[in-house]
């Protein structure tokens, strides 16, 4: 596949999804998904379990191929993992053998390099997520919201141009949530990062997005997509907050997630 010529994209247009479609098996799990997200924004991918938010991550990744569509990066066809698109993983996929620096040192393009300039990153890296004075414990040691800040330091190591975040704070408790939402939309701010943010909590879409991406499952369909015009950062308990929500909410047709509630 050639690259896409500029006239026929967006000009901001970071990653575009064009028909894509994926099935294992009898599930359908994609079926004709299209949308682009643009340079720098915070794209938020909501939907009920099953409806291939994870399928569509890991083709975004280039760690899965899809069966029709392409997917788009800069204009060039993905067609494998690229240092240029950073994963953050739900269950943090943290090597239990190393210390946060050696988890974190592990995202860099030299992993083993223990020259000035990595020490130097590394650094730099534990303190962007906060986890100064942690630097030589394992993961065992580690509260769940102080394992996954590992995972976004490890995934910002080599600083890619996209970050890709599948339900990365799901298994944390609502308050360290909070805490981690605040922290990576400061990081988000520092780094301009393009961010594809999958979830299955409509509150945490709208705490974050620039946009969502409402999907529908069985099959795998993108039901529209709504800008999320608030400043930040936002208060769920604000009228216009609560208005998305209950928008989202109408578009999937059926409750999604409680975890707030
Ligand atoms: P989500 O992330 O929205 O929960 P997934 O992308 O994980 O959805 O899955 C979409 C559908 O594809 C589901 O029905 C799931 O069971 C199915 N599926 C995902 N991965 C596989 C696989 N490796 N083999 C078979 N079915 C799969």
């Amino acid at each position: 596949m050639s690259k896409l010529p500029a006239a026929d994209r967006e000009p901001e247009e970071k990653i575009s999804i064009r028909g894509v479609s994926k099935t294992y098996e009898s599930t359908n799990a994609l079926d004709d998904v299209s949308f682009s997200v643009s340079e720098g924004e915070f794209c938020c991918v909501v939907g009920p379990s099953g409806c291939g938010k994870t399928t569509l991550l890991r083709a975004i990744a280039g760690l899965d191929d899809v069966d029709r569509g392409s997917i788009l990066v800069d204009g060039d066809p993905v067609t494998d993992p690229s240092l240029d698109r950073g994963m953050v993983f739900q269950e943090y996929a943290l090597f239990p053998w190393r210390t946060v620096r050696g988890n974190i040192r592990f995202g860099l393009d030299r992993p083993a390099c223990e020259c000035a300039d990595c020490e130097a990153r590394v650094r730099e890296l534990v303190d962007l997520v906060g986890l100064e004075g942690f630097e030589d414990a394992y993961p065992k040691e580690l509260s769940g919201g102080m394992k996954q800040r590992v995972g976004i330091a490890r995934a910002l190591a080599v600083d890619p141009e996209i970050l890709l975040m599948d339900e990365p704070f799901g298994s944390v408790d609502a308050r360290t949530r909070d805490r981690l939402h605040a922290e990576l939309l400061g990081i988000w701010a520092q780094t301009e990062q393009t961010v594809v943010f999958v979830t299955h909590d409509i509150d945490e879409a709208v705490t974050l997005a620039d946009r969502v991406v409402v999907m529908d499952a069985d099959p795998g369909t993108v039901q529209s997509t709504i800008p999320i015009d608030l400043e930040r950062p936002r208060q769920r308990t604000a009228h216009e907050f609560v208005e998305y929500v209950a928008e989202i909410r109408d578009e999937l047709g059926s409750p999604v997630d409680s975890s707030h509630e």
